[in-house]
């Protein structure tokens, strides 16, 4: 049976935040196909509807955010319209978003790493940050009760990173490209040359999995996603590094 998506926050194990729609397929589509085949439930907010992007319109994107979300089974894909390279880490900003946050009720948030070439991933990551503190304030009044994460963890888009931990997506591959194709304005359909020429429809999906080729290569497995975090909670290092 499948589920309806919902647009807004209903409680979910697993909170992922990007700037743009596609940015949470990018940066951990594997992860995600795991995580709901692990039967955590999982939701997503995107910040912008990615209105300046070079290809497709914000309508389809929206479609395509829905047809993606629907690979890993999300609960909710909210899009909080702040406009498109707009996104700026203030505590008004920080305040909206830790309201979604405190809805959502996530065990773990996963967004943007901060070091990235584009500014809206840059400002997502501070304003995310900003926004998962916010949401644990206890005396900070939302008109819904605070939340405290287990963790924030942040997925690299563009750049190589040194991650925490490496999530073996050998399994999910496929899935991860699925749900990058249900992007097919930004992925699949061919579109006239834009400024810039390494940035045509396949070149993505390619780069995507030598990228995954690279990081599952550092944990012994064919495809890997990168993750970075300030602490890994771990309580249980046994159980945590158990293969397979
Ligand atoms: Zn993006």
């Amino acid at each position: 049976m499948t589920r309806e998506l919902s647009r807004e926050p209903v409680p979910v194990d697993v909170l992922v935040i990007g700037a743009h729609p596609d940015d949470a397929e990018i940066g951990m589509g594997g992860t995600l196909v795991k995580l709901h085949r692990l039967g955590y439930s999982i939701g997503v907010i995107d910040l912008t509807r990615g209105e300046l992007g070079s290809k497709g319109t914000a309508e389809r994107r929206a479609e395509e955010a829905a047809a993606a979300a629907a690979v890993y089974g999300a609960r909710f894909r909210a899009n909080l319209n702040l406009g498109d390279n707009r996104i700026d880490d203030s505590p008004a900003l920080g305040r909206k978003l830790a309201e979604l946050i405190r809805r959502a009720q996530p065990r773990l948030v996963f967004t943007h790493h901060g070091e990235d070439r584009h500014p809206d991933h840059r400002e997502a990551h501070a304003l995310v940050r900003r926004a998962v503190f916010q949401a644990g304030l206890r005396n900070l009044d939302l008109g819904v009760p605070y939340h405290l994460v287990d963790a924030l963890i942040f997925f690299p888009v563009n750049e190589w990173v040194e991650p925490s931990f490496v999530v073996d997506i050998t399994d999910t591959f496929e899935g991860k490209l699925k749900a990058m194709r249900a992007f097919a304005s930004q992925f699949v359909e061919p579109t006239a040359p834009i400024d810039h020429k390494y940035f045509g429809v396949e070149d993505y999906l390619e780069a995507a999995a030598v990228r995954a080729r690279h990081y599952g290569m550092r944990i012994g497995v064919r495809y890997g996603e990168a993750f970075v975090t300030a602490g890994v909670p771990v309580s249980d290092p046994v159980a945590a590094f158990r293969r397979g």
